[in-house]
């Protein structure tokens, strides 16, 4: 009874001090400090969406998404070139489709980045564009012999478009596309991803490194190397 009632006390006094850290960062500044651009603005401690959307835009616009998604790609060629010295046994590298093979930006740009299925899939039939730097290093691995596989998130009745998406951009013919299958509804995509590279390995594949855009296609085992390209416009669990 008293720890339940110093618990309720304790309770009480951090809501207080919330509160008044809250009204502590409530904005209000002089028109000296306004003319000075020296206010500052608390939002409730939110990046200001808006904002973000303008600077999201500027970052894909500008070239420095495919910058940064060139340079995770180009440590991914390294790390696996340096291991294929070591003679290893069928050599592998999986990727994720979705804003890792394929962009889905110019869809996310178009719908302001939201989302909704309907939209989408109409999208994905009609076929997205080649992430350049993905694409030159699936096909720098497959002249190196290395077996490309790809795992999405992509469902089962989508395998049609999304083979001839990724043939009619360039992706070299993979050893392996798996789509997660309608029946999985789990409400992280890790089982289903990190199950499937585990039995790519026991078909004898080294999976040396994978590659995504969600942590969620990297977790779970069955791979030597991760690596997480950028993606600020959405998050999957
Ligand atoms: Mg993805």
């Amino acid at each position: 009874m008293i720890a339940r009632r110093l618990l309720s006390l304790l309770l009480a006094v951090g809501l207080t001090a919330g509160a008044f850290a809250g009204a502590a960062r409530a904005d209000s500044c002089s028109l000296a400090q306004m003319n000075a651009n020296a206010c500052t603005s608390y939002d409730g401690g939110f990046a200001n969406l808006g904002i973000t959307e303008r600077q999201m835009l500027a970052y894909f616009d500008s070239g420095r998404y495919e910058r940064d998604v060139a340079s995770v790609d180009g440590r991914l060629d390294a790390y696996v070139t340096k291991r294929l010295h070591d003679r290893i046994k069928k050599p592998a590298v999986v990727f994720d489709i979705d804003d890792t093979s394929l962009s889905g930006y110019p869809y996310e740009k178009a719908h302001d980045f939201g989302f909704d299925e309907k939209s989408y899939e109409a999208t994905e039939a009609t076929g997205f564009p080649a992430i350049m730097p993905t694409l030159r290093l699936a096909q720098h691995l497959r002249a190196q012999g290395v077996a490309v596989f790809f795992i999405t998130g992509r469902r089962t009745p989508f395998r049609a478009i999304t083979i001839a998406n990724l043939t009619k951009v360039g992706y070299p013919v993979p050893t392996g596309l798996y789509l997660r299958p309608v029946g999985d509804r789990a409400k992280s995509v890790i089982p289903f991803k990190s199950s499937t590279r585990a039995k790519i390995a026991a078909m004898g594949y080294t999976v040396l490194a994978s590659v995504g855009d969600q942590w969620s296609d990297l977790r779970g085992g069955s791979a030597e190397q991760l690596f997480k390209l950028p993606n600020p416009m959405y998050f999957l669990p």
